[in-house]
């Protein structure tokens, strides 16, 4: 049976639409362009380069190859309303990603975190309003759950929040459903789970776990697992996120909703090390040996975080393809090119 992303790729194929990606040259907003592109869509993308890189749009360049000429990035900030009116005016669909991700970030400094998120969404939320967009799609996280224990996670039952960082998210769904309700947008929120794939930023104090263990294995380094390795997370791989976002974005019918979009699995943090130093084995074969080190818990870590997906299946008839090892692979193979053995 042919899927719904399937035929909501022909169909987009056949008639192409105006696009605005936030967050255009970070990690997974320079997915989002890369298959907007390939799938012939016109897309215009707003970063202000604060996390992202110039390097992740000049990777989408070499994949799309002529494509690439439907798209225009605008250097600038979404917490500048002019700047969120000029990417907003024609489109279609907006893809809001833009953020300052990282709980610690945001502990550490809750006014970036607002600012950028909170000040930011406002803007992007009130321009796509004004521009009368046919859907506005947004990020948001799991962290809003915080310290609820309830494994799976279903979007009805939420926790008090953990980090700023969850706060901002969580205005970000409050200021959504609000703008459906008053002001007829039809809106939907993405709670991603731990996305990964490649271009995923490896360096700085706030990176990700996997692209920090794979760039660090790559290097021959030692890997650190914070805590006993039983901690567990819903890793979910790049390609499953995009599909999640052109399904919502494209989805008709309901005005506004938040949906996990996640595997709805559960990987260990030892499990998950095992896998990248398998993968990366079959290229780099003197990691195969390579032990991580562990240390303590880290603050306000929650220990299982796994999500129940059953809601963006029925809603968006979002079917989740690729799996943990499969994507660790391409991942893996992302940072140690072929063609470049290290
Ligand atoms: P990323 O840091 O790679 O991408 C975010 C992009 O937003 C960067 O390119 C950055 O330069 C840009 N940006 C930040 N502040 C901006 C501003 N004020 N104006 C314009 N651009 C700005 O992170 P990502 O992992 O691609 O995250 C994308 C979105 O997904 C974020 O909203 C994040 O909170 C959310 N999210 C990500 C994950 C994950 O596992 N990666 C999980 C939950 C939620």
């Amino acid at each position: 049976m042919i899927s719904k992303y399937a035929e909501l790729e022909e169909r987009l194929r056949r008639t192409p639409a105006r696009w605005c990606v936030t967050g255009c040259a970070g990690f997974i907003g320079s997915h989002l362009v890369e298959r907007l592109l390939q799938l012939g869509q016109t897309v215009t993308g707003l970063d202000n380069l604060a996390t992202g890189h110039l390097h992740n749009l000049h990777a989408v360049e070499r994949s799309v190859g002529g494509n690439y000429q439907r798209f225009t990035f605008v250097r600038g900030d979404v917490a500048e309303l002019a700047d969120c009116q000029r990417v907003t005016e024609p489109v279609d669909y907006v893809l809001h990603q833009a953020a300052l991700g990282s709980v610690p970030r945001s502990i550490e400094d809750p006014l970036a975190s607002h600012r950028a998120n909170v000040d930011g969404f406002l803007n992007m939320i009130v321009a796509s309003r004004d521009a009368k967009v046919r859907r506005f799609v947004y990020a948001s996280s799991s962290s809003v759950y915080g310290d609820l224990e309830d494994s799976p996670k279903r979007e009805e039952r939420i926790g008090e929040c953990l980090s700023p960082y969850a706060v901002t998210k969580r205005v970000n769904e409050l200021y959504a459903n609000n703008f459906s309700d008053v002001y007829g947008l039809p809106v939907f929120g993405l709670r991603y789970f731990n996305v990964f794939g490649p271009r995923q930023d490896p360096n700085g104090a706030y990176a990700a776990v996997i692209p920090k263990w794979v760039d660090s294995l790559v290097r021959g380094e030692q890997c650190v697992i914070n805590g006993d390795g039983l901690t567990s997370r819903d890793f979910c791989f790049i390609e499953n996120v995009v599909q999640a976002n052109l399904l919502a974005a494209c989805a008709e019918g309901s005005q506004r909703g938040v949906f996990n979009i996640a595997l709805g699995g559960s990987t260990s943090l030892n499990d998950l090390y095992s896998m990248i130093r398998t993968s990366l084995g079959e290229i780099q074969g003197r990691v195969i040996d390579m032990e991580p080190r562990y240390q303590g818990f880290r603050a306000g870590d929650v220990r299982h975080s796994l999500a129940d997906i059953s809601g963006a299946q029925r809603a968006l008839g979002f079917t989740p393809a690729v799996q943990v090892a499969e994507g660790l692979f391409e991942t893996v193979r992302s940072f140690v090119p072929m063609d470049k053995p290290a």
